[in-house]
Formats: C-alpha cells, sequence, structure tokens
C-alpha cells in the first residue's frame, strides 16, 4: 500500500515533467563535460571563478591530504578543529572584514544552524517569497512565526516590520537569488533591521568570490556599513571550488553559534584536507580580478547575443542568467535539444522556481570560453 503510493506519486512527477534525472559526470567538473561517453558543453555548475579542478587546489588539497590525512574524525567542539581548519578561518574572517567567522559542513547546515540559534517561538522570521530553500526550511526548524514578503519589497516588509509585536526579529534574504540571479536590496534591508531592531541573515551563496572587490562578496559590493545585528553566510562549493561553508559576523553571535547551532554541534567536522585547499582557493579569489572581469564579459556576451531574440532574460548582472519558458515540459523540450547539441543547461522547475516559470538556468563560469558561450548563443537563436 504504502508503495504503491509512492509509486503513483513518482508517475505523476514524470508526468507532470517534474521527475529529475542525475547525469553521471565521468570527468573533473569544468567547462567541458564527459557525460556517458559524450563530450557536452556544461552551463550548469556553480563553480563561477573556475577553481573546482584547479591545479593549486587539487595541489593544496594534496598537500593537505599527506599533512593531516582525510578524515576530522570527531565534531569541531570535541576533537575534529584542527590548525588548517582555524587558519582558514582567520582568513575567512579577513577576507570578509568582519570580526569572527565559523566553518560549517555544508551551506545547507550552516542556514538550518543559523536561524533556529536566533530565534525561537514567540519571535518573528522575515523572508523574501523567493529565498532558498535552505533558508525556507531553517525557519520551520527555529519554530518562530514567518513571515514571507514580496520579492525585494522593501515598503512592505516595512509595514510587517512595523506591525510585529514579536520580540526578537529577524530578516532572511539571500544575497543573490539563486535561480533569478537578481541582487537582494541590501542597504535598505540593513537599514530596516537598524531601525526596527532586528537581526539581518545573510545567504551569499552566489556572491562570495564574485562580486565585490577582490570577490569579497556582496556586503563589500554594496559597501555596507559595518552593523553588529549582521549575520552573513558565505558557501566554499561554489565560486570558492571546494565544499562547506561558514559564518561571519560580531564576535558574541559567533561564539553563540558555535555553542548553540545544532548543525555545527552535531556533525563531524569537514575533512581538513578540503580547509587546505580553501585556503589555497581563497588566494586565488582575492588574485582573481582577471577571472572575475572574463566572467562579466561572458555575463553581457550572452544578454547581447540574446536581447532581439523572444528568449526572456531576467535581469540579472550575475553569473546565473536564467531564460524564462514557462511550461515544465517545455523547458523540458529546449533543455534536450540544447543537449542534442552538445550543450548542457538545467531545466529548472516548481518546487525550486514558482509554478509557471521553468526556465534554462545558465550559468557561466570564468573557465567559459567566448567561443564555447557563442556555440550557446547561437543554438539558443536558432531554436527560437
Ligand atoms: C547552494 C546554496 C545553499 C546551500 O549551500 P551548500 O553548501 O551547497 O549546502 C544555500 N543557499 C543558497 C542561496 C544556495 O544557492
Amino acid at each position: 500500500m504504502i508503495w504503491d503510493e509512492l509509486q503513483s506519486a513518482l508517475d505523476a512527477l514524470q508526468r507532470d515533467g517534474l521527475k529529475r534525472n542525475r547525469r553521471t559526470l565521468e570527468s573533473p567538473c569544468g567547462p567541458v563535460a564527459q557525460v556517458a561517453g559524450r563530450t557536452l558543453i556544461s552551463f550548469c555548475s556553480n563553480d563561477y571563478l573556475g577553481l573546482a579542478n584547479d591545479p593549486a587546489l587539487v595541489a593544496a588539497a594534496c598537500a593537505g591530504a599527506r599533512t593531516w590525512g582525510v578524515g576530522s574524525g570527531a565534531s569541531h567542539l570535541v576533537s575534529g578543529h584542527f590548525a588548517a581548519h582555524a587558519t582558514l578561518e582567520e582568513k575567512l574572517a579577513a577576507f570578509t572584514g568582519l570580526a569572527r567567522a565559523l566553518l560549517f559542513s555544508t551551506g545547507y547546515m550552516a542556514n538550518l544552524g543559523i536561524v533556529p540559534a536566533l530565534v525561537g517561538r514567540g519571535d518573528a522570521v522575515f523572508a523574501d517569497r523567493l529565498n532558498h530553500a535552505s533558508l525556507i526550511d531553517a525557519v520551520q526548524l527555529a519554530r518562530a512565526d514567518s513571515q514571507r514578503y514580496p520579492h525585494g519589497d522593501l515598503a512592505a516588509l516595512e509595514k510587517l516590520l512595523a506591525a510585529s509585536p514579536a520580540r526578537r526579529k529577524l530578516i532572511l534574504s539571500d544575497a543573490v537569488f539563486s535561480m533569478d540571479g537578481d541582487l537582494a536590496p541590501l542597504p535598505g534591508l540593513l537599514a530596516l533591521a537598524e531601525r526596527f531592531d532586528a537581526w539581518l541573515v545573510i545567504d551569499d551563496a552566489h556572491g562570495f568570490g564574485v562580486l565585490g572587490p577582490q570577490g569579497r562578496g556582496s556586503l563589500a559590493h554594496f559597501h555596507l556599513p559595518h552593523s553588529r545585528r549582521l549575520v552573513y553566510m558565505g558557501t566554499l562549493g561554489k565560486a570558492a571550488g571546494a565544499a562547506g561553508a561558514f559564518v561571519a559576523g560580531d564576535a558574541t553571535v559567533i561564539e553563540w553559534l558555535a555553542q548553540r547551532a545544532r548543525t555545527y554541534l552535531f556533525t563531524t567536522a569537514g575533512s581538513p584536507l578540503i580547509a587546505c585547499a580553501l585556503a589555497a582557493s581563497l588566494d586565488l579569489i582575492t588574485q582573481g580580478d582577471a577571472r572575475r572581469q572574463h566572467l562579466m564579459q561572458l555575463i553581457a556576451q550572452l544578454r547581447d547575443g540574446l536581447a532581439a531574440t523572444r528568449w526572456r532574460l531576467l535581469p540579472s548582472p550575475t553569473a546565473i542568467q536564467p531564460v524564462i519558458i514557462g511550461d515544465n515540459h517545455e523547458a523540458l523540450r529546449i533543455a534536450g535539444a540544447l543537449y542534442e547539441r552538445g550543450l548542457w543547461v538545467p531545466a529548472i522547475r516548481p518546487p525550486t522556481v514558482p509554478k509557471g516559470t521553468a526556465r534554462l538556468r545558465v550559468s557561466l563560469t570564468a573557465a567559459h570560453s567566448e567561443a564555447q558561450l557563442a556555440l550557446l548563443v547561437d543554438a539558443l537563436r536558432e531554436l527560437a
């Protein structure tokens, strides 16, 4: 009985164009992917600076493995916190210009740890409607009263904050929206947080390493003033090219998270060899102006190339360039047609995006060449 229910639910996913299929890569992460013996140009990864398979990161990981072995053996607070982690945390704090940083195993777990550690029953969370799934889940876990404001709408947020009787308030937003590529109005969010005495938790999964001077992230991009109420989460599996995440901010807040964030306490510390790779990655990010410049040129090339076509791009200034299709089956059909041409672009469907807004999510990276992107632009023009 219960199996039959699952099977009919799976059948329904297939029928609605919502069934996901994994493809197995036979080559490292990069602009060219080997899949089932075929060579494809991939526009799927979040490896925005092309560091995932960079020789300097590989060398640092190998050296790290020789020094530290592979596993950490325990959680950070027991015996899993190595000098490699401590060094990386110090580098991350200095890089972001925040008082202290704390490593987490993944961005998903960082978000799940932060929100319930800062607010609980009787408190209120104010969340952008297009926030990442991990932030949505984090609010559920916190059991706080949750209010979602229309995407990027500061006036609506202000009304909700003004009407809230909650003692503790927390504003929660992606900095770069993961499926739209646009930026949250961070200066406005911080001003509201100050005015209404609220926490401001910012998820910079797609801005860290890419935006701001030397890739220092979305806070630096907006020249945001220092604020103790700001809690910054950056992930290390996207532009940084490895795995993991960190939370940075005021030293008291970070110490509280180290004591109370359950996804920090009750999980094995990340591998020290990854921390070594990430230290090398931070150096490349800092010196990565040429990579970021090339990425910006590719973004302009794609937007110019599709400007006069029927394809509707969202107003995204970042590496995430969604082409809105609408219908699930149609999005799958176009992704399939590109795939036949050797171009791998993911079709993103609900529940990842709102119903009726299925899209191709083109991810550009500094590792793509102009010629590779030209193939995608030409194919899309042809399909239009
Ligand atoms: C990818 C992503 C996460 C999750 O980070 P992981 O390190 O992959 O778990 C969190 N928030 C946003 C906005 C993301 O895009």
